[in-house]
């Protein structure tokens, strides 16, 4: 039998494999948008509006995120309307690993005769990325986007390996859907296998050292010394490896017992357990398999579906490229005064609410937001009734008092991603981001009733209560707003009207109410 490339190369000569995995040039690389990423990811100085910029230049990445956020993964009692919201939920570095993963998905190399299946490895990986996370939350670790990244690419070395030892995988089809006999072949013919080599690629990408360490475990949780939370996530992406197995081939049958204790020694797992979690499993693939337009029944078709979703993102790449430099000029001057802004106090020494200045430079922001990516901004102006009344009945401390319990409250019903901010006087504004019409009426209507609800002490008297009225103006549903102060001015336009029509009420600014 002629001997192969593969097995020319010396178990032992580790050097030669890299010396040829350096001069090969098509080693698969993440899309630009993914090199992006990867940069602001270690950047600890990375805001969020870096981060809406990046993913939302992009519809399709947008689009994948906000599913992602609406799957079952992450449940949740309201909708994920629009990008702003999704941060808000995955936190900065987890919408940054969940970018980074969708913009990777597909991205082998240029086409090439080659003997690894890309159509099956690319759904495999998905599959491993899915269990990976269903594992994650069953198991309650707290990083699912970077096991869900960490799964998708933990065999990108047989991508590599493919790429620079082009008969490494010759005959193995049948090998391919059996992961572990796979890698005993490659550690049979190379002495390394795809784990390690996925590894040293990752460092060719700059990912951070823990994630590469992660990948350099993923077949064998136990070989390194890793802290307890990271050992953690080591071993479901072992088993999450097992399980893609199940996820792809219908012949699995027979080699379930197998596998399965090789899960349970990884998870330390029941049997019932794990067969619960497996079923969770397969809708959760199905799912993942829908986003990514993948069919888990016809593997043939993905070969095609990979190409063209390539051809789109690195169009749409491009596109992106140019819109981001148009918006780097606004960027770097807001960020300068962000960090101007850091040493002024943002706050209101009466209520600890943020004042009106920080009002004025995130409503900027948010507005530009807004614009940018086409997600509606809402502004809620919120005036207390009467409230001359109080200062002038029980002076002008208790009027404080009843401010700063004015604010308490609207802290506690707003959400953490709304800027509860002091106008000034018994004046507030509330800005929230990405919400429209629906998500702004019950805030509002939360916060009538809860000054309606609220008593408050007076010295020499009964308790009182103190009502506000609410005018509401929502940039980017049915209006435009050309200016941050034009959506400002709505809002005090239907406090106004609130006033007018009685207090105590919310109005909505509308060209009728307000005379427009
Ligand atoms: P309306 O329902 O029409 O809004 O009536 P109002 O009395 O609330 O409105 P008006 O604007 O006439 O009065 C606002 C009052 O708020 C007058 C002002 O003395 C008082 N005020 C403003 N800032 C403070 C503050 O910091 N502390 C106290 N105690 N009172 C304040
Ligand atoms: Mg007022
Ligand atoms: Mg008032």
């Amino acid at each position: 039998m002629p001997q192969t490339h593969a097995a020319r190369l010396n178990q032992q000569d580790n050097q030669l494999l890299y010396a040829r995995l350096k001069r090969c040039t098509n080693l698969p690389s993440p899309p630009p948008v993914g090199l992006r990423i990867v940069e602001l990811g270690q950047d600890p100085e990375t805001t969020f509006h870096q981060v809406a910029e990046v993913v939302g230049l992009d519809p399709a990445l947008t689009a994948k995120i906000l599913r992602m956020a609406n799957s079952p993964l992450y449940a949740r009692q309201r909708k994920t309307e629009n990008l702003r919201q999704a941060i808000t939920l995955f936190g900065l570095n987890g919408t940054l690993t969940l970018a980074l993963s969708f913009s990777i998905i597909g991205s082998s190399p240029g086409a090439r005769k080659s003997s690894l299946n890309h159509d099956l490895f690319w759904r495999r990986s998905l599959a491993a990325a899915s269990c990976c996370q269903v594992l994650g939350k069953h198991l309650d670790i707290a990083a699912k986007e970077e096991l869900f990244l960490i799964g998708l690419l933990q065999d990108i070395g047989m991508l590599a390996l493919d790429a620079a030892v082009p008969d490494l995988y010759q005959d193995t089809a049948e090998l391919q859907t059996n992961h572990s006999r796979l890698q005993e072949m490659e550690r049979e013919k190379l002495g390394t296998d795809h784990a390690e080599i996925g590894a040293w690629l990752l460092q060719q990408w700059n990912f951070p050292e823990h994630l590469r360490t992660l990948i350099k475990a993923s077949h064998n949780p136990g070989i390194t010394d890793l802290p307890e939370d990271r050992k953690a996530m080591a071993q479901i992406v072992a088993a999450a490896s097992e399980l893609a197995d199940f996820c792809l081939d219908g012949d699995f049958a027979e080699r379930i017992p197998e596998a399965a204790a090789r899960i349970r020694e990884y998870l330390d797992l029941d049997n019932e357990t794990l067969a619960a979690i497996l079923e969770k499993l397969f809708n959760e693939v199905m799912e993942m398999a829908q986003l990514f337009d993948m069919d888990f029944e016809d593997p043939m078709l993905l070969e095609s579906i990979v190409d063209q979703a390539r051809e789109i993102l690195m169009l749409r790449n491009l596109q992106s490229m140019q819109k981001a430099t148009e918006l780097e000029q606004t960027t770097k001057s807001l960020e300068s005064r962000t960090r101007e802004l850091e040493e002024e106090n943002r706050r209101d020494n009466l209520t600890g609410l943020y004042n009106r200045a920080y009002l004025d430079f995130m409503l900027e922001q948010e507005f530009i937001s807004a614009k940018t990516h086409a997600w509606p901004l809402a502004l809620a102006f919120i005036d207390l009734d009467h409230f001359k009344t109080i200062n002038d009945n029980y002076g002008h401390q208790t009027g404080d008092e009843v401010l700063k319990r004015a604010a308490r409250i609207l802290m506690d019903n707003a959400r953490s991603s709304d800027i509860v901010t002091r106008y000034g006087g018994e004046e507030f504004v509330i800005l929230l981001p990405g919400t429209g019409t629906d998500g702004a009426r019950l805030l509002c209507n939360r916060i009538l009733l809860a000054f309606r609800e609220a008593r408050h002490a007076v010295e020499g008297d009964n308790d009182i209560q103190v009502t506000a009225s609410l005018g509401i103006a929502i940039h980017g549903e049915d209006k435009h707003f050309g200016s941050p102060a034009d959506l400002v001015r709505a809002a005090d336009r239907a406090v106004y009207a609130a006033k007018l029509a009685g207090r105590n009420q919310c109005i909505f600014y509308n060209a009728d109410i307000c005379n427009d």
